[in-house]
């Protein structure tokens, strides 16, 4: 009987270790599948401006006419500013990942991070003619955390609300606090995110295919970044949308002093 009970266990417990390969190699493939397309469109992007950076410089080079000079080196200074963007993101994904980023924590106004990310995406808003509203609390409310990276963290969000919403759209910020967490929802009524990829877009190097015809630009790595800097802070990230077409939600909580910092952690997906 015990020998019988035995085998069993055995083979419950191989059926599971099974299961397991299975489902590591299906992820192996996986990752193996965005890493090529990531290669893929990291070589595109990098590719792109500079051949508007080449041909500009052979302009300079032969032209005297100062308002062509101008605009000219206005085109190459743009092109090689969005390079080293992207160059940036890459080497910040790589240095958070081996835990070389130090957060310097300070206790801060959630009012003023998001403003100053207001101001870092405004170009992009303004030349799109979104429409943005923001929804504060009268007395604000605190937020814990490292200033430079929680900037960044409210401005690619809002960039990207931005980005994926056809023009004259519309982005709603609204900030409230629930217990010890200060609670920021990013929306916006633009393309939307299908059901079944929610789960994909905090991924390295993911991509809803379906953008790509609407947008340029982008290695997919945005979200990667925010959601390990959200980590760093022990906050969490989640995203909805009602589906393609219907426009996004993101939420982020962060804890509003060092006590609630040592309290919580970090989860990042579906609500
Ligand atoms: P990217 O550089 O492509 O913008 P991100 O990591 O910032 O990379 O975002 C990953 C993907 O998630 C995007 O390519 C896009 O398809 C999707 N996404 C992000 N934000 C939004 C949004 N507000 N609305 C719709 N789709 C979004």
């Amino acid at each position: 009987d015990t020998a019988h009970r035995l085998n069993r266990m055995f083979l419950v417990y191989a059926l599971d270790v099974q299961e397991r390969m299975h489902i590591s190699i299906q992820e192996l493939e996986k990752q193996d599948q965005y890493r090529n397309e990531f290669l893929a469109t990291l070589a595109h992007e990098l590719r792109n401006p500079l051949g508007p950076i080449m041909s500009g410089a052979s302009i300079l080079e032969s032209t005297d006419d100062e308002s062509t000079k101008k605009r000219v080196s206005a085109i190459i200074s743009r092109q090689a500013e969005y390079m080293s963007k992207l160059v940036n993101e890459l080497m910040d994904v790589s240095r958070i990942t081996q835990g070389k980023v130090k957060l310097e924590f300070e206790r801060l106004n959630i009012q003023d991070i998001i403003s100053e990310s207001l101001e870092m995406v405004e170009q992009h808003i303004k030349s799109k003619s979104h429409d943005v509203h923001v929804q504060y609390l009268e007395d604000g409310v605190p937020v814990y955390g490292d200033r430079a990276r929680l900037s960044q963290i409210f401005s690619n969000i809002i960039h990207n609300a931005a980005k994926y919403t056809d023009n004259n759209g519309k982005i709603t910020i609204s900030v409230k606090q629930e217990a010890s967490l200060v609670v920021v929802r990013i929306s916006d009524n633009g393309l939307g995110i299908p059901h079944e990829r929610l789960g994909d877009v905090f991924n390295m190097f993911t991509q809803i295919e379906a953008h790509s015809t609407h947008t340029k630009g982008g290695l997919g790595i945005g979200l990667t970044l925010v959601s390990k800097l959200v980590a760093l802070h022990h906050g969490s990230i989640t995203v909805e949308s009602e589906g393609e077409g219907k426009g996004s939600t993101f939420e982020i909580r962060l804890p509003v002093s060092q006590s609630a910092y040592d309290q919580t952690t970090y989860t990042v997906g579906e609500p």
